[in-house]
């Protein structure tokens, strides 16, 4: 029999659809068509790949607005940031369809002939996405996979896998061959499971939390199979006296609450130079207090509810009382998992409010004394995702930037993702890198080839 999984709207809970749950047969099923599809696909010339990629960008251009849609409707996202994500998908997929013709080798002169490279194509890749950003974090893998001469198996969130068929048929509409693109959708101990362990998947590409992960690339090391990790994030957001305090306060709810706190890279500690600590809490509150909370299918929403109630009920359980508690904004009440923007000023720098990966919308906001105790307190964490530093001072910008030991940092804003840059994680936060003009190098293997000039 096969088994099913009811999509909710997280605004409402109300069930949008049912969609069929990917068995382990059914997995190794795809995985050995996509195997099967290599050599064609390889074979495909670099224009006609480009070509192909380009008329698939097309297509996810044309269904920006659909996509958008469905992705508000299944994952709670605002309509303004679902846009964003659709258009993500489009303009990655453009950027790596110039990758096909620029796959270039090298020729090395050696004694008696020439050596010559070839980045050669992995074979079947697997991309596993969390239900926090469906449709990037999607893209991101299958993009620079496909431009490479992979094919791809690609596993959704069992919550939120609505926007990730619809591209496999904007795929499919786009002549990219059905067994060379393909959605399963699933339980990740299931489908995801069968990517880490079947032979012919040469690559997993896992975005998630650092403790999947870390199975993961357990399972990987099995046959020394090529992971890339994009884990969790315990972001400081650092804030010096010397910074536009107004500029820095009034940004500051963007760069932790944007999708309900939901993203790995949302800046969920704000540490603030004693000297303005409350001068900043005093700006603070009237920003989190203005956050928009409501129907992400309004245009002037700013934050939408939680993924599901299982979730809430985790962010929920580190604020047991409001002993914490500076100040919150609003939320909805009724149906919808709600959670309301929540400022935290915990006293001691081991309550998990300012350790751990909350993923929901909660901020602790902690004093330091001066800049070595701020890089000091940034890298207090397992993590090294991202980080914002605000400052006038160039000197200081520079001095922490290279302090802190994160992946993607921004100085006077919160910027953490352009698809034309490197993205990635220090330490816990992941393996590899993804996005910019080297990602497509991570879904090839070079080969060496020696060709003897001697007389035969
Ligand atoms: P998760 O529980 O780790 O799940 C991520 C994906 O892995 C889901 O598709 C999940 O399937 C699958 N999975 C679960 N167990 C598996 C297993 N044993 N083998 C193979 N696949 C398995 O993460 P999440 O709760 O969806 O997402 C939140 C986390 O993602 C946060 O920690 C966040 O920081 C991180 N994240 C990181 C980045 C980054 O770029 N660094 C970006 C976004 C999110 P199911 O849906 O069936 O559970
Ligand atoms: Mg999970």
């Amino acid at each position: 029999m096969t088994q099913t999984f009811e999509v909710r709207n997280p605004a409402t809970e109300r069930v949008l659809r049912e969609v069929e749950l990917t068995s382990a047969e059914r997995t190794d099923a795809a995985i050995e068509r996509a195997h099967a599809a290599l050599p064609a696909w390889r074979a495909v010339a670099p224009g006609d790949r480009a070509r192909l990629l380009r008329r698939f960008a097309d297509a996810v251009d044309a269904d920006v607005e659909n996509l958008a849609r469905l992705e508000v409707a299944n994952s709670g996202h605002t309509i303004g940031n679902a846009r964003w994500e659709a258009g993500n998908v489009r303009d990655v997929l453009h950027y790596y369809a110039a990758a096909p013709e620029r796959l270039i080798g090298k020729q090395i002169p050696v004694p008696g002939g020439v050596n010559v490279t070839f980045a050669e194509p992995l074979g079947v890749v697997g991309v596993i996405v969390p239900w926090n950003f469906p449709m990037p974090i999607a893209g991101w893998g299958f993009a620079p996979a496909l431009a490479a001469g992979n094919t791809v198996v690609l596993k959704p969130a069992e919550l939120t896998p609505l926007t990730a068929l619809r591209l496999a048929e904007l795929a499919r509409e786009a002549g990219i061959p059905e067994d060379v693109f393909q959605v399963l959708p699933g339980k990740g101990g299931v489908v995801g499971q069968r990517f880490v362990e079947h032979p012919l998947v040469r690559k997993v590409v896992f975005t998630g939390s650092t403790e999947v992960g870390r199975r993961i690339m357990a399972g990987c090391a099995a046959q020394v199979k090529r992971v890339t990790l994009e884990l969790g994030g315990k972001n400081a957001n650092i804030v010096f006296a010397d910074a536009d305090l107004e500029r820095a306060a009034a940004t500051a709810p963007y760069g932790v609450f944007d999708n309900a706190g939901q993203d790995c890279c949302a800046r969920s500690r704000i540490l603030v130079q004693a000297s303005v600590y409350d001068r900043f809490l005093e700006l603070l509150e009237p920003a989190v207090k203005g956050v928009v909370v409501g129907d992400p299918s309004h245009e002037s929403t700013e934050m939408g509810p939680l993924i599901s109630a299982e979730h809430r009920e985790r962010v929920r359980a580190y604020l047991p009382d409001d002993a914490n508690v500076a100040f919150r904004g609003s939320a909805p009440d009724g149906a919808g998992y709600w959670f309301p923007p929540t400022v935290v000023t915990p006293r001691s720098a081991t309550d998990p409010l300012v350790t751990d990966e909350i993923f929901g919308p909660i901020v602790a906001v902690v004093p330091f004394a001066d800049e070595a105790e701020a890089v000091a307190m940034a890298n207090d964490t397992a993590y090294g995702l991202s980080g914002s530093i605000w400052t006038r001072d160039v000197g200081r910008a520079l001095r922490v930037s290279r302090g802190v030991e994160a992946g993607n940092l921004s100085v006077n804003s919160h910027a953490s993702v352009r698809y034309w840059t490197p993205f990635g994680g220090f330490k816990q936060s992941g393996l590899g890198r993804e996005l910019g003009p080297d990602a497509v190098e991570a879904f090839t293997e070079v080969k060496n080839v020696f060709i003897s000039t001697e007389e035969q």
